[in-house]
């Protein structure tokens, strides 16, 4: 079947990342990979990425002092909880 061939030739329009604008494609501004409609909204969109990286970056770090916080609760108390676990498994077979 050639149906596809008169499908009407719909020219892509992506949005601005920035300010959601659409991008005609005479006007779109191409920076690393992707279609903004000047310069003005690739910067911006840059500094969002890099303010969100920071704040990844920073929540790793945080992640990871909880997690060696956690580790250090949890070698403390383990002795007793292994009292605790210790069942008593010689009376299961009488009646
Ligand atoms: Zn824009």
């Amino acid at each position: 079947m050639a149906q596809a061939a008169q499908a009407p030739v719909v020219e892509e329009i992506k949005n601005c990342p920035a300010c959601k604008k659409p991008l005609k494609k005479a006007r779109r501004f191409y920076r690393n990979g992707a279609y903004y409609c000047n310069n003005n909204c690739f910067k911006k969109v840059q500094a969002e990425a890099k303010a969100e990286a920071a704040e990844a970056a920073q929540a790793a770090e945080t992640a990871k002092a909880a997690a060696a916080k956690e580790a250090k609760a949890v070698a403390g108390p383990s002795e007793e909880q292994a009292s605790v676990l210790m069942p008593d498994t010689h009376r299961s077979s009488q009646p």
